[in-house]
């Protein structure tokens, strides 16, 4: 046998060198002689099994060999040992030392052969090419990925076709792809096509954190996370449980990235023993992982333009906005929007039959206004606005407003279109708001109080009509002025303090101020406020007043506070006449005695012969007179006092005078003052109570006594003078006294009105009562000489009466 070609000695060396070449490019050459029945394996890299170089363990070959890519293999080899070809060149996958598939291609060339021409020996090269193979089936994986996103895959499936491309193409690899949640706290597997599912139930909730697994912490972190054996990795010691039943050994994550860069998720690699990717593979793997990020957003962008188109499309049929297009020589709509159906209730194709705008939609009675309208639509380019009322198929009636555009063909109208928008209900807000303003202005119109707007810097917006009869202007005087010009100088300081805490209105009491009336004088206005704030910006808008003229009330109040200090004057006065009764009554008696004892004196006097019996005499005489005098003073003021119910009877003033004059007298001779009676003759009767006009002459008489300062010689003197006129009977009290000062005349019969530092200011406001009572008047004044004049008219008894002197 020929020296076998391997063992030639040059060969040695070259076999030498071939093997460092084979170890740096991974590759190896297997050389197989039939003859010797060898194989050698020259070159071994470290992946490969120890496999036994002889052909006999072709067949423990064989089974390393894909099983889909045995047969083409077999068929090669085949057919070079039956000499039919000379060498081959076949790609298959083969298992390595730790089970993973890598690929390798093999190229035999024959060396020498037997007679028959068949090989004896061969040179096998076997050179992998893995990597290369990965990348155009990932190139051929994300072409097929990108055209299904583009055909609209369901995302889920997307991601499953993904995962299992990857583990087609890293034989003996798991993927998981993982998703955060909406909180973005945890992860959950959302594709994993080879995990077994009750693995995919428990990686449901993964925690995104720097301790939790590789691909909670590949989240956490924004970077891929290797963890080479999981039995050494703290982040996933604590998983063990779960991953070793499965034979996870080795996982590396990498995170899934949005459009702005933010985590969406993971895609992880599994392997079942501890393994370190190479470059090759870890790029792959981020292609992957960017893919999935692309098909996820893209699923999510679909979604939103999705739901925007359905937010829309819902919109558009709720809305109550109908765009129509109509041509502009006939007024006839081309197009109208969807919901015109649903809003009037007639079929769409109703609308576009001639005339159904104006003999149809628009309401009988705005016809004319929208012809009218029409007819102004002249000037190009123009929007045209209006509102008016349309009829439903049902016959209701609904408020449009109607936008127009138009289109202009030269100076022809070519083209409408626009949109009507349903206002009917803003139409009824507006309509029952109206009503209701129109109730309030009723309201306010009708009441007898003012009642008044006003701005926050006191400018009067509106004043009910009432602010006539309160303040005598017309509201329209009012309205644009300042509020506080008709308040008086004195109350405004009060009155803006109060608007100052319009805050704390109305828990602010009413206040009261004096308001300048047109005229002049002031009424006193009693008013309250209400602030009303900017719904929107709660702001202070206006303040709403509500004034009542309580100048009349005020007056009452006054009237009846006077008539209750005379109810109490009175009171205390007859206090005192029940005393002056029982005084009188006390007197009464002693000057009982008194004149009686005199009576007796004198009578004894009378028997006595004694000197100066005459005087005597007429002292006693004098005693008993004076006695009885006295007398006859107590019997008078018991009268008085006991005044009750009205007795008029007709009376003779003279008389009257009479019945008094002793008392009178008695008070001017105290005084030194003369009195002096100027009675008038043939005088009238008069219908009175005699005992009150006896009490108003010597009220009148002890007045004027009082004024009069009492004179040495006796001049001063008083004047009681009775007359008579057409219709009265009149009395005077003229007297010479200090007279009455000009600014009190008006008040003198003014209950109280009293200059005297004892005096009760009550004597000439009773007689003026008593005097008017029975139908007369009093006055009093100054007389041109110095001292005043009382005076008093009493109206003639009625002769029908018959009651006459
Ligand atoms: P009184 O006598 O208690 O003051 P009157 O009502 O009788 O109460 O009188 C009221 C006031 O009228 C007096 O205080 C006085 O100032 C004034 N007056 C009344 N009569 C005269 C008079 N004859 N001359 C001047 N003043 C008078």
């Amino acid at each position: 046998m020929a020296i076998s070609y391997f063992e030639r000695p040059t060969s040695q060396r070259l076999l030498e060198m071939l093997r460092h070449t084979l170890d740096s490019t991974g590759s190896f050459l297997t050389l197989v002689s039939l003859h010797e029945g060898t194989c050698e394996i020259v070159g071994r890299p470290d992946w490969l099994r120890p496999i036994v170089d002889h052909p006999a363990y072709r067949t423990s070959w064989r089974q390393l060999v894909h099983n889909d890519d045995a047969e083409k293999l077999y068929e090669a080899w085949s057919s070079l040992l039956a000499g039919n070809s000379e060498n081959y060149s076949v790609d298959y996958r083969f298992c390595d030392r730790w089970g993973e598939y890598r690929w390798l291609r093999e190229q035999v060339a024959v060396v020498s052969t037997d007679q028959h021409g068949r090989p004896v020996e061969m040179v096998v090269l076997h050179r992998e090419f893995t990597p290369t193979v990965q990348r155009d089936k990932m190139l051929d994986a994300h072409d097929e990925i990108v055209t299904k996103m583009t055909e609209g895959m369901p995302l889920m499936a997307m991601l499953s076709k993904l995962a299992e491309t990857i583990e087609a193409h890293f034989p003996g690899s798991r993927v998981s792809v993982m998703m955060l949640d909406a909180q973005r706290e945890h992860l959950g597997i959302v594709a994993a096509p080879s995990m077994p599912p009750e693995l995919v139930t428990t990686f449901s909730n993964i925690p995104v954190g720097p301790e939790f697994g590789a691909c909670g912490a590949a989240a956490y972190l924004k970077q891929r996370v290797i963890v080479h054996d999981v039995r050494e990795d703290s982040r996933t010691i604590p998983y063990l449980p779960i991953l070793e039943p499965y034979d996870l050994r080795a996982i590396w994550s990498h995170p899934i990235l949005d459009g702005s860069q933010e985590v969406i998720g993971t895609f992880a690699l599994y392997r079942s023993r501890p393994f370190t990717p190479d470059a090759e593979e870890i790029r792959l793997t981020e292609m992957a992982a960017r893919l999935a990020g692309l098909a996820i957003e893209r699923h999510s962008q679909a979604e939103l333009l999705v739901r925007r188109e359905d937010r829309f499309r819902r919109l558009a049929e709720s809305s109550r906005i109908v765009p129509w297009e109509a041509d502009g020589v006939s007024d006839v709509y081309l197009y109208v929007g969807p919901q015109a159906e649903k809003i009037w209730g007639y079929p769409q194709a109703d609308f576009l039959k001639p005339r159904f705008w104006i003999d149809h939609l628009v309401h009988p009675d705005d016809r004319e206004m929208c012809e009218e309208l029409c007819s102004k639509i002249i000037a190009p380019q123009e929007l045209y606005e209006w509102d008016y009322r349309t009829v439903g198929a049902d016959g209701r009636t609904i408020w449009v407003h109607d936008v127009v555009n138009v289109n202009w063909r030269g100076s022809r109208l070519a083209q409408m279109f626009g949109y009507l928008i349903d206002i009917t209900d803003r139409k009824q807000a507006e309509e029952q708001l109206r009503e209701s303003e129109e109730r309030y202005r009723l309201l306010a119109e009708q009441s007898a109080d003012m009642i008044s707007r006003v701005d926050p810097s006191g400018i009067w917006r509106y004043v009910s009509c009432a602010c006539t009869s309160v303040l005598g202007y017309d509201p329209s005087e009012l309205v644009g002025t300042y509020t506080m010009d008709v308040v008086h100088v004195d109350d405004r300081r009060e009155a803006a303090e109060l608007l100052m805490a319009i805050d704390r209105w109305p828990d602010v009491p009413n206040f009261t101020c004096r308001a300048r009336h047109k005229h002049g004088h002031y009424v006193l206005l009693e008013t309250m406020g209400k602030p009303i704030y900017d719904a929107h910006t709660g702001r202070l808008a206006e303040i709403i007043f509500f004034s009542r003229d309580i100048t009349s009330r005020e007056e009452q109040s006054l009237r009846v506070r006077a008539r209750e200090a005379e109810l109490a004057h009175a009171e205390r006065l007859s206090t005192m006449g029940q005393l002056a009764a029982e005084l009188a009554h006390e007197l009464n008696q002693p000057l009982y005695a008194l004149a009686n004892y005199a009576q007796a004196a004198q009578g004894l006097v009378a028997g006595w012969e004694v000197p100066n019996k005459q005087m005597l005499l007429d002292w006693t005489a004098q005693m008993m007179q004076q006695a009885r005098r006295a007398s006859e003073v107590v019997r008078r003021i018991t009268s008085f006092v006991r005044q009750g119910e009205l007795d008029r009877q007709p009376v003779n003033l003279n008389e009257c005078v009479e019945e008094i004059g002793m008392l009178m007298e008695i008070s001017a001779r105290q005084r030194g003052i003369d009195l002096v009676y100027e009675l008038g003759e043939s005088l009238p009767l008069v219908k009175v109570d005699r005992l009150l006009i006896e009490q108003v002459i010597l009220n009148l008489v002890r007045n004027g006594l009082e004024a009069t300062e009492p004179s040495e010689g006796g001049a001063a003197k008083l004047t009681v003078e009775t007359s008579t006129t057409a219709q009265a009977v009149r009395l005077r009290v003229i007297d010479q006294g200090r007279g009455i000062p000009n600014d009190k005349l008006s008040c003198l019969f003014e209950p109280y009105f009293t200059t005297k530092p004892d005096g009760t200011g009550i004597g000439l406001a009773i007689c003026r009562r008593a005097i008017e009572s029975h139908g007369g008047v009093i006055w009093g004044e100054n007389n041109p000489g110095g001292g005043a004049t009382f005076a008093f008219e009493l109206p003639h008894a009625s002769p029908a009466a018959g009651e006459s002197a």
